[in-house]
């Protein structure tokens, strides 16, 4: 299966796609942990981003284009993958299509988390994820990790993530709402979206998209 994952920053994308992607057996391609392990390798690349993440802006279509389709080309998105945080405006929703077009190949859904603004907002302000992988993903309330501090995954140190301070959120969900909703609309005309309501517990979320995609218990 090849899927999107959209909705705001925090609305648990990333917490989702671990799950759906072990469910599905398909890589979980996510831009934002490319670009946070280019920053912590300390690549031109991770220097590059950086400026743009830490302002909370999109990193240019440019960068972020060939990145993604570099991460698609490997080995084991061959059968399928799960796009988080990619495409996250017009102009990469369509450089999608195109490189899907020339392997003959299309997306099978875009599954949009809904989440209310006040909770998303409760989200950022307690992630807290893992330095040495920033898939491994907590939060200071919702989801504590058994030692505080300290990754259960991988014993890694927990912190919070430079752009999930107050400001930078603010310019986050301004670009949200204006660059990336219009990719909903986009995909909307494709048949491709399915609205996932993404209050609740973590499993039940996971729920609801497996039975959105035929894959339900
Ligand atoms: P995104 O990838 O969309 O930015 P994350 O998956 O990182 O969002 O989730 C943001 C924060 O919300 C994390 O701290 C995560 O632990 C927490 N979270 C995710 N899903 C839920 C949920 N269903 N209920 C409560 N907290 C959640
Ligand atoms: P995320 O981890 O998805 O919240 O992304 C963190 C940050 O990485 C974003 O605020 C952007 O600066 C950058 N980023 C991630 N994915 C993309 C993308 N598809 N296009 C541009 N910038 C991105």
């Amino acid at each position: 299966m090849r899927i999107v994952l959209v909705g705001p920053p925090g609305a648990g994308k990333g917490t989702q796609a671990a799950y759906l992607a072990r469910n599905l057996e398909i890589p979980h391609i996510s831009t934002g942990d490319l670009f946070r392990a280019n920053i912590s390798q300390g690549t031109p690349l991770g220097v590059e981003a950086k400026s743009y993440m830490d302002a909370g802006n999109l990193v240019p279509d440019s960068v972020t284009i060939r990145m993604a389709e570099d991460r698609m080309e490997q080995a084991d998105a061959a059968g399928g993958f799960l796009l988080d945080g990619f495409p996250r405006n017009l102009g990469q929703a369509e450089a999608l299509d195109t490189y899907l077009k020339g392997k003959g190949i299309s997306l099978d859904a875009v599954l949009d988390l809904e989440v209310p603004e006040d909770e998303v907002v409760k989200r950022i302000a307690g992630r807290r994820i893992c330095r040495k992988n920033s898939a491994h993903v907590f939060h200071a309330e919702y989801s504590k990790p058994k030692t505080e501090g300290v990754c259960d995954v991988c014993g890694g140190e927990l912190y919070q993530r430079d752009d999930d301070h107050e400001d930078t959120v603010r310019k986050r969900l301004e670009v949200y709402h204006s660059e990336t909703e219009p990719i909903i609309d986009y995909y909307k005309a494709q048949e491709l979206v399915v609205t996932i309501p993404a209050l609740g517990k973590v499993e039940e979320v996971t729920q609801r998209a497996m039975s959105a995609l035929g894959r339900g218990e």
